[in-house]
């Protein structure tokens, strides 16, 4: 079923970054980007910059629940992009919001690390999210260490150590799994989309920059942004890729701090 409205509206539960690279920041320029109407709940502040995280101040689960329960109240949402969640609380009050309002699409993207190294979500929240929300996922987009860290084993290394994570993926519980190469050692950025247990490569270009902060959550959004205009998950993930590589040829033209630049769009 495809929305009636001509301009679906999307929806981020994520958590803030002021350089603007990542997180809500990207995420809302990423619906914008790609003809969705972009909402967002804000799961946590950071205190950040393109060299690091400085501080961290999680938004209180009660008032994330207070912040969905108004929004669902009055928006009709087509997809929701999750990113930063770093409690077992606030996992549940998200499930407990999707599972009643049911958005048509729901795509995780399982936020631990900012580019610098930082890390945003704790081994116990990455636990809460691998549990309660990657079951509730339409489609869930790990890069490499990010799926070793939910699947408790060690980063894989080429394709051959991708495609053996397929099971594994496959059992953790969402629909669809986009296990993203880009941290291969590789002359391509190959991702793997997983889907009823089948896998299918998709091809991509390495971009020489470093202005790759903010690349997953860009994608994740982007990909729902998609979803919700045209219900078709490989169509989606592909114009989504297609899109986020033009961002990172253009991010060159970006002149933001001295550290992980981010991704221009
Ligand atoms: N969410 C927030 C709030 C962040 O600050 C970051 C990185 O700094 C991320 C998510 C993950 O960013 P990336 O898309 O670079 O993996």
């Amino acid at each position: 079923m495809t929305t009636s409205r001509s301009i679906p509206n999307a929806l981020t539960i994520a958590g803030s970054d002021p350089s603007g690279g990542a997180g809500i920041q990207a995420d809302l320029k990423a619906f914008s980007a790609l003809g969705a109407y972009g909402t967002s709940v804000i799961t946590a502040l950071t205190a950040q910059n393109t060299r690091g995280v400085t501080g961290v101040h999680p938004v209180p689960a009660e008032f994330i629940a207070a912040q969905l329960e108004t929004l669902f109240d009055d928006v009709a949402i087509d997809a929701v992009k999750i990113g930063m969640v770093a409690s077992r609380e606030v996992a549940e009050v998200i499930r407990e919001a999707l599972e009643r309002h049911r958005p048509r699409w729901i795509v995780l993207d399982p936020v631990m690390v900012a580019k610098s190294g930082d890390i945003l979500v704790d081994d116990a929240g990455i636990r809460a999210v691998r549990d309660i929300l990657v079951p509730l996922a339409d489609l869930v987009t790990p890069n490499l260490p990010e799926a070793a860290v939910l699947l408790d084993t060690t980063t894989p290394d080429s394709p051959e150590a991708m495609e053996a994570l397929l099971p594994a993926l496959a059992a953790l519980g969402a629909d669809h799994v986009l296990l993203k190469g880009g941290h291969l050692h590789a002359e391509r950025c190959p991702d793997l989309l997983i889907s009823a247990g089948q896998a299918h490569w998709l091809d991509g270009p390495r971009i020489a920059t470093h202005n790759l902060h903010g690349t997953g959550c860009s994608l994740s959004s982007a990909i729902a942004a998609c979803l919700a205009r045209h219900d078709d998950l490989p169509a989606a993930v592909d114009q989504a890729k297609r899109w986020l590589n033009a961002a990172l040829e253009a991010s060159a033209r970006l002149e933001v701090g001295q550290g992980h630049g981010p991704v221009h769009h």
